[in-house]
C-alpha cells in the first residue's frame, strides 16, 4: 500500500502484494547476506554460474586494494551467457530481438547466438587473436556488438568497447592505451533516419596511431561506400561465412581479465577500468536477477543503454544473457522516426522490464505525456534508472505515465568501477522513495563518512564509500596501478572512495549529492547539484537543468543554473528575463534563499556525455567566463558552441 504524506518529496510507494508475492528477492536476502558474510557471494557464484573448475578460495584481500575473488576457479563468460542455456534445452528461446533504426529487425535464439558467437570466435582466432589480446570494439548498437564482446570472452581476449559516437582521436587514444591487436567496427549505422559512417574514423585513428593493430573486422550494416585496406581490413560476413559453428570456449581463470572500459570522462582524463571474470559475472547475474526480478521464461527485458558504456556491458551483454533472458536491443535514437519510438518498441515486443536513464525520462517529459499515451504499455511490470540521480519530478512522471502507477521503480546507483549495481531498492521489498537510490544491496557495505573516514549519522552530508571488497569491483586502472590506488584508495585507506557526495536521510536511505567535484559552497553552505536541479525541474516551464558553482567575490561560489525550457514554455515565448526571475524565486521557495541561483541562463541544449550525463565542468567554464575545456567525450560536440552562441545573443 502506498503511503501518503503532505509533500510529494517524501511520498513513498510500497510494492503491491501481487508484485511482492512473486518477487525473486525477499527481505530474507538481507538476512542471508548478513549471516553468511563472504560465503554469501560464494553461494551466489555457485548458484548463478557454471564453473568448469570449482573454486575453493572465496576472497583474497591479503594485498589490498588488489582483490582476488574465486581465484582458483575456472569458467568461461560466453559459455555461461550462451551455451549452457542451449545445453539446458532453452536453445529455442529468443536471446536478442534486434531493432534497427530504419525499422528492420532480427531475432536470435540462444542456439543461433551460440552459432554466431562461435563463428566470430573462430574468425578472430584465424586473424591471430588469442587469450589476453586486446580487441577494440567501435560499433553501433547492433547484435554484432554483443556477439563480438561474447566472442572475445569465448577466446579469452579482452574487449575494450569505445562508444561509436566518439571521435577518431578518442578511439585512437583508447586503442593505443590498450595496445589493441584487432579493431571490430561497422561500415556505419543510422542516425535520425540518415546513414552514418563509422569506418572512416577507424582509418583516421589508425593513420595517427594504432601501431599494435593487425586487422580491422568490418560489419556491413548500411552498405555505405567506405574505404577498405586489403590485407588489413576484413569483412565480417566473409570471415564468419568461412568459420565453423563449433568452437570450444577457453577455460579462463576467475581473475583473468574480461574487459577494459574507459569511464565517461565527466571529471577528467578517462580511466581504463579493468574487470576480471568470475567476480564480475557473479555480481552481474546476481543484481540482474534480484534488482530486475527477471523471470527468464516470461519476461522481455530492455535496457536502452549503449554497449559503449558500462550499463551496456553489465546489463546487456552479460547480466541478462547469464540469466537466460529475452532482451531487446535498439540501434537508434528515441525520436526517430517519431517521438514515440521507445513506446512503439515496448508495444511491439511486449517489453516487461525497462531500464533507462533520467536524462531519457526528462526528454520524454519534455515531449509530453500524450506521446506514450498513444501506445499500449500494459506489458510493463518493472522500471529502472541509472546514470545520475533522478529528480523526484521525473521519477513520479515515469511511474505515472509509463508505469501506469503500478510498476516498481528501481533507482540504481553504481559506476564503471563498481561493475554492477551497488545501491538500489529491491522491487518486491523496498518501499520506494522518489529521488533516492535508498539502500545497499544485500552483500554490499556502503557508508557515508566525513573527511577522516568516520561514519556519519543520518541527515549529515559526507562522502560515499564502500567498506568491504565486492565481487565485481574494478581490479585496477589498465597499466596504471598507481593511479588506481591514488584515485580510489588514498583518501580513506581501506575504504573505496566513489567520488560522490552522499547523505542518509532520517530513515537511513542514501541520497546521492552528486560528484564531490561538483558540490558547491555558497557562503559556507554546501549545496548539492541534484537537489537544486530537482527544484529547477519542478518548475512547470523547465525541462532540464544543470547547476554549477562559479567563483564569486562575495559568496565564495555562486550558483549558476543552465536550463532548457519545456516545449510548451518555448511555444509561449515568454519574456526571458521575467521567466528567469520566476525560476530563481521558485528555487528559493523550494529549497532556501541560499540555494537561489545567482543567474538562470536559458539555453537550447546541455552538454552531455555519451551516457547522457551533464558535463558540469564545461558549464563552469562558461559561468566563469573561460575558454571551454576538452569536449572530446561529449555526445554532441557542437553543443558548447550552441550554448555560447545563445548566451552571446542575450
Ligand atoms: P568519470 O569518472 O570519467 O568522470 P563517470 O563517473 O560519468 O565518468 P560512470 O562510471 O559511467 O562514469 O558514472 C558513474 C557515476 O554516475 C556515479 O559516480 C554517480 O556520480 C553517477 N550515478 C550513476 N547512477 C546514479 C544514481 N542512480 N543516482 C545518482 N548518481 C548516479
Ligand atoms: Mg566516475
Amino acid at each position: 500500500m502506498s503511503q501518503d504524506s503532505n509533500s510529494t518529496k517524501q511520498r513513498t510507494y510500497a510494492p503491491s502484494q501481487e508484485f511482492a508475492s512473486q518477487a525473486n528477492a525477499t527481505a530474507d536476502l538481507y538476512t542471508q547476506a548478513e549471516e553468511q558474510g563472504e560465503e554469501f557471494w560464494a553461494n551466489q557464484a555457485r548458484d548463478l554460474l557454471s564453473w568448469s573448475t570449482p573454486f575453493n578460495s572465496v576472497l583474497d584481500w591479503s594485498n589490498p586494494p588488489f582483490a582476488k575473488w574465486f581465484e582458483d576457479g575456472k569458467l568461461n563468460a560466453a559459455y555461461n551467457a550462451v551455451d549452457r542455456h542451449v545445453e539446458a534445452g532453452n536453445g529455442d528461446r529468443v536471446a536478442l530481438h534486434f531493432e534497427g533504426e530504419p525499422g528492420d529487425s532480427k531475432s536470435y535464439t540462444y542456439s543461433e547466438l551460440k552459432d554466431e558467437v562461435s563463428k566470430a570466435a573462430n574468425a578472430m582466432e584465424s586473424l591471430g587473436v588469442s587469450k589476453g589480446d586486446r580487441v577494440a570494439v567501435y560499433m553501433p548498437m547492433i547484435a554484432e556488438a554483443v556477439i563480438t564482446m561474447l566472442a572475445c570472452a569465448r577466446i579469452g581476449a579482452i574487449h575494450s568497447v569505445v562508444f561509436g559516437g566518439f571521435s577518431a582521436d578518442a578511439l585512437r587514444s583508447r586503442i593505443d592505451d590498450g595496445e589493441a591487436k584487432l579493431v571490430v567496427t561497422a561500415d556505419g549505422s543510422y542516425r535520425r533516419g540518415k546513414p552514418t559512417q563509422l569506418k572512416p574514423a577507424v582509418d583516421e585513428a589508425l593513420s595517427k596511431g594504432g601501431k599494435s593493430v593487425k586487422h580491422v573486422l568490418v560489419v556491413k550494416r548500411n552498405g555505405s561506400d567506405v574505404p577498405f585496406e586489403n590485407g588489413r581490413d576484413v569483412w565480417w560476413h566473409e570471415a564468419l561465412e568461412a568459420a565453423s559453428t563449433e568452437h570450444t570456449p577457453s577455460e579462463q581463470g576467475a581473475e583473468d581479465p574480461l574487459f577494459i572500459l574507459y569511464t565517461s570522462g565527466t571529471t577528467g582524463k578517462p580511466k581504463g577500468i579493468l574487470h576480471t571474470t568470475g567476480g564480475y559475472l557473479t555480481q552481474a547475474a546476481y543484481t540482474h536477477k534480484n534488482v530486475f526480478d527477471l523471470k527468464p521464461e516470461t519476461d522481455v527485458y530492455w535496457c536502452t543503454a549503449d554497449v559503449g558504456w558500462v550499463t551496456g556491458h553489465t546489463y546487456i551483454a552479460y547480466g541478462p544473457l547469464l540469466n537466460g533472458a529475452t532482451q531487446v536491443i535498439y540501434e537508434g535514437t528515441p525520436d526517430s522516426p517519431h517521438r514515440g519510438r521507445f513506446w512503439e518498441i515496448v508495444q511491439k515486443y511486449g517489453v516487461t522490464i525497462l531500464y533507462t536513464s533520467p536524462t531519457a525520462i526528462r526528454t520524454m517529459m519534455k515531449w509530453g505525456e500524450e506521446i506514450p499515451a498513444e501506445f499500449d504499455l500494459s506489458s510493463l511490470r518493472l522500471l529502472g534508472t541509472v546514470g545520475e540521480a533522478i529528480n523526484p519530478e521525473a521519477w513520479t512522471w515515469f511511474r505515472k505515465y509509463i508505469g501506469a502507477e503500478k510498476c516498481p521503480i528501481v533507482d540504481t546507483w553504481w559506476q564503471t568501477e563498481t561493475g554492477a549495481i551497488m545501491i538500489s531498492p529491491l522491487p518486491g521489498v523496498t518501499e520506494t522513495k522518489p529521488g533516492s537510490a535508498q539502500i545497499p544491496l544485500p552483500g554490499i557495505a556502503v557508508d557515508v563518512v566525513d573527511d577522516a573516514g568516520t561514519s556519519l549519522p543520518n541527515e549529515t552530508d559526507g562522502f560515499l564509500v564502500v567498506r568491504k571488497p565486492w565481487p565485481s569491483m574494478l581490479r585496477t586502472i589498465w597499466g596504471d596501478d598507481d593511479r588506481f590506488v591514488n584515485t580510489y584508495w588514498a583518501q580513506f585507506g581501506d575504504k573505496y572512495f566513489a567520488g560522490d557526495g552522499a547523505k542518509r536521510d532520517a530513515d537511513g536511505d542514501v541520497w546521492i549529492l552528486g560528484r564531490v567535484d561538483d558540490v558547491m559552497n555558497v557562503s559556507g553552505h554546501r549545496l548539492s547539484t541534484p537537489e537544486i536541479e530537482s527544484a529547477l525541474v519542478s518548475h512547470p516551464s523547465v525541462a532540464e537543468a544543470a547547476v554549477v558553482g562559479a567563483a564569486d567575490e562575495t559568496t565564495g561560489q555562486a550558483v549558476f543554473a543552465f536550463v532548457i525550457l519545456s516545449d510548451h514554455a518555448t511555444t509561449e515565448a515568454r519574456d526571458e528575463t521575467e521567466l528567469s526571475e520566476e525560476i530563481r524565486a521558485h528555487v528559493g521557495k523550494e529549497i532556501s534563499p541560499i540555494a537561489k541561483p545567482k543567474k538562470v541562463l536559458i539555453v537550447p541544449e546541455l552538454p552531455k556525455t555519451r551516457s547522457g550525463k551533464i558535463m558540469r565542468r564545461l558549464l563552469k567554464d562558461v559561468a566563469e567566463d573561460r575558454p571551454v575545456g576538452d569536449v572530446s567525450t561529449l555526445a554532441d560536440q557542437t553543443v558548447m558552441q550552441q550554448i555560447v552562441d545563445s548566451l552571446g545573443t542575450k
